[in-house]
């Protein structure tokens, strides 16, 4: 993933991290807010229902007392006891009495109404109900009238509703078949109506309701948009810090997952894994014939953007970090794939491979390579293996792996030679076969003669030694000169060529071989 996608998406996760928590922090208020109105909401309900229905119950027990007493129908002692009850019960308005002929109620004698009230309902035990019980007087609101027998009693709807509302709360009473009591209330008569076919509570027309029925008749409580508003702001401040510390926990975490996928070490553990790596091949030249007799295989990372990375640049970290291993196993697959052919069919070739001291160490490195040369019909001999003094600083286990890979029959050269703090003695106890004189060396050739000098105590410690000798960045033909007087074997450097792809290095190669070599494996470059 490159830095541009990383970043990105660092964005984005960052966005949500913002985001979700502060919806999360809505939603939460919401439903807190929902489930606290909608528990006031029950409570009402419940009390008013209750209120209702004890209300009815009073009115309707003291219509059957009243009508059960012998009492004689509007005779001013009756109708002085019927104003007695109505005052003593505190739901009921007025008694009255009313036959075809005469008509009384506990305020005095009246004359029969012209029209009936309309019947509601009766109950089970048989009292008849008008929730909307005109008198002829249309100055007197209308009342809730129950009628057993001849006698009646009107009760105020107001007193089904008796309860002390929160404010913005609204109630409604009605009878179990849906018909409102007492005065039309915004709606109301539609929550009823609703609440009679079926949900008991919901969200609908901006009030949040609930019902809860009891006896004859069903109590709505219900409370509009705005006071739900009101108290979600309350909710989402309660909530609102827990919010703001789980958006910044995010924030932290989104920012060390954004500096981790942005480390130098991600990006190289994206690479190992995506096989980014590349090798070039520097020729070597035999001094003397000036042929090229093989190469050294020079790793490169090649980043998603094209960009190439030089070795110095990430096998610092790759060791470090323990990623060389992959590294280097890449780096063998791929010079095989790439020289394998041109090996087999040239036994004078050979290819040098560099390896870091962990696998120096470990030489986890040498079944993998192993198998290759089988695999190509390569030999052992034709690869040589590089090794640093660096990675000989723990000399024992260094040294059980170098012998294990020169008994498997490769070549070991000593990179970089003079640069490290090696002593010669222990040089001298180490397997090696070839030597590889440093650039730092070669390029005090033709400087000041005490200078010079050293590079000659180089060579012939190497020649005393018994080594290979081969001879890195020769930029001049002034050190070739010297070191061909030097009996150097080898070189290397910009003098011949730098670096190059696979396809430039076999060109190059062919070119400098005999013209019967060249043409008898010309078949098998183009393989
Ligand atoms: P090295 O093994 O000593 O490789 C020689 C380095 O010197 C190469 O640099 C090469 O391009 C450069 N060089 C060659 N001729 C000249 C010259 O005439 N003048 C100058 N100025 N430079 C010249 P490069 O490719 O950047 O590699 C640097 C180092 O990275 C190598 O030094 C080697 O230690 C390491 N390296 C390269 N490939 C691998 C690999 O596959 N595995 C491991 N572990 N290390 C590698
Ligand atoms: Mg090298
Ligand atoms: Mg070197």
């Amino acid at each position: 993933m490159n830095s541009s996608r990383i970043s990105s998406q660092g964005m984005l996760l960052a966005l949500l991290s913002v985001i979700v928590p502060l919806v999360l922090t809505f939603a939460g208020g919401w439903l807190l807010t929902t489930y606290v109105a909608n528990e006031r909401l029950h409570t009402l309900a419940q009390i008013a229902s209750q209120r209702a229905s004890a209300t009815f119950e009073q009115a309707s027990q003291t219509l059957k007392n009243v009508a059960l007493t012998d009492l004689q129908p509007c005779t001013p002692e009756s109708i002085e006891q019927m104003r007695m009850i109505a005052m003593n019960t505190f739901s009921v308005e007025s008694v009255g009495y009313e036959e075809d002929v005469f008509a009384c109620t506990s305020w005095g004698a009246t004359s029969p109404r012209a029209t009936k009230w309309p019947e509601d309902f009766v109950t089970e035990d048989g009292v008849k109900v008008s929730i909307e019980a005109y008198d002829d007087n249309p100055l007197i609101k209308p009342m809730l009238a129950l009628q057993f027998a001849a006698f009646n009693v009107l009760v105020d709807p107001e007193q089904f509703r008796e309860v002390d509302l929160d404010e913005g709360i609204k109630l409604a009473v009605g009878t179990r078949q849906g018909r409102l009591l007492g005065p039309a209330r915004p709606n109301m008569a539609s929550f009823l109506a609703l609440v009679h076919q079926g949900p008991t509570h919901g969200l609908k027309d901006g009030f949040l309701y609930t019902s809860a029925a009891q006896g004859n008749f069903t109590v709505i409580a219900a409370i509009p948009r705005q006071e739900l508003l009101r108290s979600l702001w309350k909710h989402v401040l309660y909530l609102l810090p827990v919010g703001l510390i789980v958006s910044a926990a995010l924030l932290l975490a989104n920012l060390r997952w954004w500096r981790r996928k942005l480390s130098p070490l991600n990006a190289l553990e994206q690479a190992v894994r995506r096989n980014e790596f590349l090798v070039h091949y520097q020729p070597i030249i035999e001094i003397e014939t000036h042929r090229c007799i093989g190469a050294e295989a020079l790793v490169r990372w090649q980043k998603t953007d094209g960009t190439i990375v030089y070795p110095d640049h990430f096998i610092p970290l790759a060791e470090s970090s323990g990623l060389i291993e992959g590294i280097t196993n890449q780096v063998i697959q791929t010079v095989l794939n790439d020289l394998g052919t041109i090996l087999a069919s040239d036994r004078s070739m050979h290819v040098a491979l560099n390896l870091a001291a962990a696998d120096v160490c470990t030489g986890h490195f040498l079944p993998k390579l192993l198998e290759e040369v089988q695999r190509l019909d390569v030999l052992p001999g034709q690869i040589w293996l590089e090794v640093t003094e660096r990675s000989l600083l723990d000399p024992a286990p260094a040294k059980i792996t170098i012998e294990r890979a020169r008994n498997a029959g490769f070549i070991i050269a000593l990179d970089d030679f003079g640069t490290g703090y090696s002593s010669l003695q222990y040089l001298q106890q180490l397997p090696l076969d070839a030597l590889k004189i440093d650039r730092s060396f070669v390029e005090q050739v033709g400087a000041a003669t005490e200078k010079t000098l050293l590079v000659t105590h180089v060579i012939q410690m190497g020649r005393a030694l018994e080594l290979t000798l081969i001879a890195e960045g020769v930029e001049t033909t002034g050190q070739l000169d010297y070191l061909r007087a030097n009996q150097v074997r080898y070189a290397q450097g910009w003098l011949f060529a730098k670096a190059m792809d696979c396809a430039q290095f076999k060109k190059l190669y062919w070119a400098s071989r005999p013209l019967a070599l060249r043409h008898s494996d010309d078949v098998n470059v183009s393989s």
